[in-house]
């Protein structure tokens, strides 16, 4: 059946053996799906033919020309053949050369006509080509006289080879082709059905084709995205949870050494109605850095203690859960919470003590790492799952959590402001409280942009603070094209900052290449204060916690997204001490200063995020790495918002009609979406 053989393996493939099975692994394709959905990145119209005279210099062009001269084949040195010939249109004539290709003397004939396509060079009067690709002008159609798809490629794979690859592909895959858009979807939004969009996007018989073939596969991707998100949202949303007993939520505030703000309290209210509704909750609470998400968290966890139910805290790092267990531990210590940590690096023996207490329920709160996921930890009667800085975690380790219970309410906090449109998509299976308000009296950090000129003034500002005994993080951009490179920024930068700059000050660094245990050591020691200066590509984590920082300086900050920077500039004015955040823009565009000036003016993260948007588009929040989604092929949501909203309807109308997507036109889909994730099929 024509599906299956969307999943077959790249190899019954003609052409394609061990050793190009292996590279095109690189590029992620291994079965004939994802071959054929390995789309150009590009394309070159080869269909325009051009008289000679008009094709300015430089620019790549097919000519419909005669040979006009023999071709002559003469060996200029050994290893080093040339073909010449010359060749000539209504409009003018042109040299031909052809390099090592001696062959090419007895395929081409003088006197016929032939289609030529390559770069025109043009020198005074002189018209030459190198190497064109050539056919018969009676026989086009194969390298000229089409759209020609351009492929990202990789060792061992060239054009030629994934052009032929996905001719094959697409020929193999039998009529009817198989098309996980229901046909009523199709005909409703206007969309081409799957033979024709693979065939098309490959290769275009013209540009209109093109267009309908992209625009109904950025559609497939957004709209299957979405599909998937919804089910989630629809499973969870059936999912029975515990209900926990009411109780006045004063009870909770009373105990705090603070009055909550009002979104603190709107927020929790809304948790705590979720855990007596009898469905299990799926929220996501989102603010700002230093809103006060833990205060939230540890309500909830007081609300499923007062039932007598154990709760689970997850933080994306060591230091993180640490942090968290010694706050938790304190402020719920006074309701009788009983409160263990669990992490990787904990001694087998100690991790054996934490596990036999949450299962005999001898604990009641574990704070902990990914190690609380790791097989072998059981619980009494885990009701509640809070995760921390969730777009760390993926959605599918979400899953894997909310196993671990007997369906346990979860509560993710993020603290990355997204705005609205995008939230939709990002955290599309969950229910959002947001907090968008400060605890009063916090400090505002002062943020300066600043160019190189600045630099003595501003590491004479740094001594001074560190003098009075603050601690300073430096960041530099992550140098994307090479890691090794990344790794010599962050740490030749702390070198020369000790030697040259600071030779009396305690200077450290951390980067990407660091295996996670050095970079934890060294964040301990950041966090005890026994380093001044924390020099570190991005990879300082989120969410932690030095209230002695006050100041952070951002090398090349142009480089950076704006809500980038605002996490990082959080990372200080977290204690009583007045924080600054000193940018250095290495950038001479008016549009960069634009950019940078924004974070001056304000300290709020969604008016942020929505500049961000604004500026940039939205291909920053849209990584993988950033929310555990999947990345798209085709679709761009800089440019393709209009679609997102579209297909989210789409998904959301068809969801009405067709909850768990099990009609049997839909069920192909279902398989998609639930592969997207790569979910078990319940
Ligand atoms: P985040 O939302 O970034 O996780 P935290 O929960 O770590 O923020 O809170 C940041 C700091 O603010 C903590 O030191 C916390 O004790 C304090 N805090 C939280 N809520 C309030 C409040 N309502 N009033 C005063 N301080 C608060
Ligand atoms: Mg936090």
């Amino acid at each position: 059946m024509a599906k299956e053989i969307l999943n077959e393996g790249i190899r019954f493939i003609t052409g394609i053996g061990e050793q190009r099975a292996k590279s095109l692994k690189k590029l992620e394709i291994s079965t004939v799906r994802d071959l054929i959905s390995f789309f150009p990145r590009d394309y070159e119209d080869r269909r325009k033919i051009s008289p000679l005279a008009e094709v300015p210099d430089g620019e790549s062009s097919c000519i419909k020309a005669y040979v006009i001269t023999p071709p002559r084949l003469s060996r200029v040195r050994k290893g080093l053949d040339l073909v010449k010939f010359r060749i000539a249109d209504n409009s003018g004539a042109c040299d031909v050369t052809f390099f090592n290709q001696s062959y090419i003397k007895d395929t081409i004939k003088q006197g016929g006509e032939y289609i030529f396509y390559g770069k025109i060079s043009k020198n005074g009067g002189y018209t030459s080509m190198t190497n064109p690709l050539f056919e018969p002008s009676d026989k086009g159609g194969t390298v000229t006289g089409r759209i020609v798809p351009i492929y990202r490629l990789t060792k061992g794979i060239t054009q030629k080879v994934l052009v032929n690859s996905i001719e094959q592909a697409l020929k193999a895959v039998r009529e009817p082709f198989p098309d996980i858009l229901p046909e009523k979807i199709r005909r409703k939004y206007g969309l081409m059905d799957a033979g024709y969009c693979y065939k098309n996007i490959h290769f275009p018989e013209n540009p209109e084709a093109l267009g309908k073939a992209r625009k109904r596969l950025v559609f497939e991707e957004l709209f299957v995205l979405s599909c998937a998100l919804g089910l989630m949202k629809n499973t969870n949303a059936q999912r029975a949870g515990y209900v926990l007993e009411k109780a006045p939520p004063d009870e909770f505030y009373r105990a705090l050494p603070f009055e909550l703000t009002k979104a603190q309290k709107r927020s929790l209210e809304q948790a705590m109605g979720d855990m007596v509704s009898g469905k299990a909750m799926n929220r996501l609470v989102q603010g700002d850095v230093g809103s006060g998400k833990t205060a939230v968290a540890a309500g909830c966890i007081w609300f499923a203690h007062r039932s007598g139910l154990q709760s689970a805290f997850m933080a994306p790092t060591e230091i993180l859960a640490e942090q968290h267990y010694k706050n938790l531990s304190e402020l719920l210590g006074k309701f009788g919470v009983r409160t263990i940590l669990l992490t990787g690096s904990m001694s087998p023996k100690a991790k054996k003590t934490a596990h036999e207490s949450l299962e005999k329920g001898e604990a009641d709160l574990v704070v902990g790492t990914h190690a609380i996921i790791s097989e072998g930890v059981k619980f009494k009667n885990l009701a509640l799952v809070i995760t921390d800085e969730q777009h760390r975690f993926g959605v599918r380790q979400r899953a894997a959590l909310t196993e671990k219970g007997n369906s346990p309410h979860v509560l993710v906090m993020s603290a990355t402001p997204i705005p609205r449109t995008l939230a939709l998509i990002i955290y599309g299976d969950l229910d959002i409280s947001v907090i968008d308000q400060l605890p009063p009296g916090r400090q505002k950090v002062d943020t300066y942009m600043v160019r190189e000129n600045m630099r003595e003034r501003i590491n004479k500002f740094a001594a001074r603070l560190v003098s009075e005994g603050r601690q300073i993080y430096i960041v530099c951009p992550m140098i994307e094209e090479s890691e090794t490179m990344e790794l010599k920024s962050a740490l030749e930068y702390a070198e020369k900052l000790q030697t040259q700059v600071f030779p009396n000050l305690r200077v450290s660094h951390l980067h990407g290449k660091m295996k996670a245990a050095e970079k934890e050591a060294v964040m301990r020691e950041f966090v005890a204060g026994n380093i001044d200066i924390l020099v570190s590509t991005t990879v300082i984590e989120v969410g932690v916690d030095v209230p002695n920082a006050a100041l952070m300086i951002i090398e090349n900050a142009e480089r950076f997204g704006l809500s980038q920077l605002h996490q990082l500039r959080g990372r200080v004015g977290r204690g009583a001490h007045k924080s600054y955040c000193v940018l250095f823009n290495g950038s001479s565009s008016q549009e960069a200063a634009r950019r940078l000036k924004v974070l001056c003016k304000t300290n709020n993260g969604f008016e942020i995020s929505e500049e961000d948007l604004r500026l940039r588009g939205p291909g920053d929040f849209f990584g993988s790495r950033q929310h555990g989604l999947p990345e798209m092929k085709l679709a761009d949501l800089s440019c393709d918002m209009d679609t997102l909203s579209v297909a989210q309807e789409a998904a959301k109308r068809l969801l009405e009609e067709d909850p768990e997507l099990r009609e049997p036109e839909n069920l192909q889909l279902r398989d998609r979406a639930f592969e997207l994730f790569e979910m078990s099929l319940h």
